[in-house]
């Protein structure tokens, strides 16, 4: 196992101080965001997208005088530019950024961007960088949550929704005490100074491996969140998964490295109560986020308020009132006892099993999509221990068909479409089942997100209570 955070990382040279021309990739909500700030900075911007920009994109761009490329790159339009903003979606092979590495053109992640510009402004916000396989939106919301209840100014950012770029231009306006990101390691691959005063890594399971290609690229990928920490700095890692501790123990070893601590099994249920190092926190009723998985989440944000000696009544006051996020694990309703849950954000195996082991009830679970690739066995084992029946949908049909015969299970059914296996799973499904839509897979093959995969589960969920 490589211990990530020494790895060299190039770090491109490209500079803010004058207004020069540069090209951003991809009219996706970063892009635009990223293009319309750098203009509004006296930037010379254009845009290139490999696909059809939405018609209000191409308006907002003509609006603001900001010439564009739609349906591919070419690359002419590219190289003018004196450095390039990359889009999270566009892989590191692909021809703009080889066009750019042969004209010596740097290329910086929209978040790389926002960050430089932050460290411009006079009192520049503490940044909290929320990283991991699964977990952060819940992690990053508990996060700002928190940060609001202690009455300081903060904004969640990143792949949550608002671009980090958008608080910059919030800040100027209206200083945050704290920013709470997001990132992905699609963002790490081009972001390369920032430096987090608390940067968390909740986990790391095979994922993204049909981009990264293998697990010590992914790996270290996720480590560069913490590669420009000094003491000043908290790293708060997993203490429980291999990577994390990997990671955690080289920082530890690192002169001038982070602070470093780490999350286990600090918090607990015990006589209905959570505690938190033996001490009990609140009924386990009151909180609203179910699943074991979700006691990482918390342990983790309670070493975040210890550092900034926040009283653990303030997180106590948080949970009680967060409902979750839509489309992790959320009740939708029920049918003569039949319980629908939407968990639509499982796009990976992990979160499925996650999903499965938070099941008290039998199960009957809606899966597929456009698999990311990886080691299905284990949650294969949590498919015997938890699952009455599996409807298939998706891209993925065939494979998780094969890999579940093959570990001995044979309660299948195969349809097309949402609506098709809501069916099916309420034919299989008997009084005090659930029925759980935890795909397991990224939503590409029919969607054009998780969000919509999620309503468009709901739609007809809602639709059969309505007509039953
Ligand atoms: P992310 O932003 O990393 O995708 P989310 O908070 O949106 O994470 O949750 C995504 C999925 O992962 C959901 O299905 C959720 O139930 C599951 N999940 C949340 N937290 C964890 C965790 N700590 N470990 C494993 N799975 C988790």
């Amino acid at each position: 196992m490589r211990t990530g955070e020494t790895d060299a990382v190039f770090q491109p040279h490209f500079s803010l101080t004058s207004p020069t021309h540069v090209v951003v990739l991809g009219a996706a909500r970063s892009g635009l965001a990223a293009a319309l700030f750098l203009k509004s900075k006296g930037y010379h911007v254009s845009l290139s997208d490999a696909g059809t920009i939405a018609e209000e994109t191409c308006e907002a761009l003509r609006t603001h005088g900001i010439p564009f490329e739609q349906q591919g790159h070419t690359q002419t339009f590219l190289t003018q530019a004196r450095f390039m903003v990359a889009s999270p979606g566009i892989p590191l092979t692909a021809k703009p950024y080889q066009w750019a590495e042969s004209a010596q053109i740097p290329v910086v992640s929209e978040v790389e961007l926002a960050w430089q510009f932050l460290q411009q402004s006079s009192q520049p916000p503490r940044l909290v960088a929320v990283t991991g396989s699964n977990g952060k939106s819940t992690v990053v919301s508990l996060l700002e949550a928190i940060l609001k209840q202690s009455g300081f100014t903060a904004a969640a950012c990143g792949n949550i929704g608002l671009p980090m770029i958008h608080c910059v231009e919030l800040h100027e306006s209206r200083p945050f005490d704290f920013l709470v990101l997001e990132i992905s390691s699609f963002q790490l691959e081009t972001t390369y100074s920032l430096k987090p005063h608390c940067a968390l890594l909740l986990n790391l399971y095979e994922n993204h491996l049909d981009r990264h290609g293998d697990m010590e690229t992914y790996f270290s990928l996720k480590s560069r969140l913490f590669r420009c920490q000094d003491t000043r700095d908290l790293a708060i890692l997993s203490g429980e998964n291999g990577w994390c501790q990997a990671l955690g123990m080289s920082l530890k070893q690192k002169q001038l490295g982070p602070q470093v601590q780490f999350f286990n099994t600090a918090v607990q249920v015990k006589d209905a109560h959570l505690y938190y190092q033996d001490q009990p926190l609140m009924p386990v009723s009151s909180v609203r986020l179910q699943g074991q998985h979700n006691l990482e989440n918390i342990a983790a944000v309670l070493l975040f308020s210890e550092h900034l000696n926040l009283p653990a009544s303030l997180l106590c006051d948080v949970l009680a009132t967060f409902q979750g996020m839509p489309h992790r694990l959320e009740p939708v309703g029920q049918w003569q006892e039949r319980y629908f849950i939407n968990d639509s954000k499982s796009t990976n195996y992990l979160a499925a099993e996650k999903a499965l082991a938070s099941m008290s009830r039998p199960v009957v679970w809606i899966a597929g999509g456009q698999d990311k690739g990886g080691d299905f066995s284990s949650l294969a084992e949590w498919v015997q221990k938890k699952v009455k029946h599996t409807v298939l949908m998706g891209a993925s049909q065939e494979i998780f068909s094969r890999a579940l015969i093959q570990s001995g299970y044979n309660q299948i059914t195969r349809v097309e479409g949402m609506e098709a296996a809501i069916h099916a799973a309420v034919e299989h499904a008997d009084p005090g089942d659930t029925i759980l839509l935890s795909p397991a897979t990224a939503s590409y093959d029919a969607y054009a997100n998780f969000e919509a995969r999620g309503d468009h589960f709901k739609h007809h969920v809602f639709q059969f209570l309505s007509e039953s």
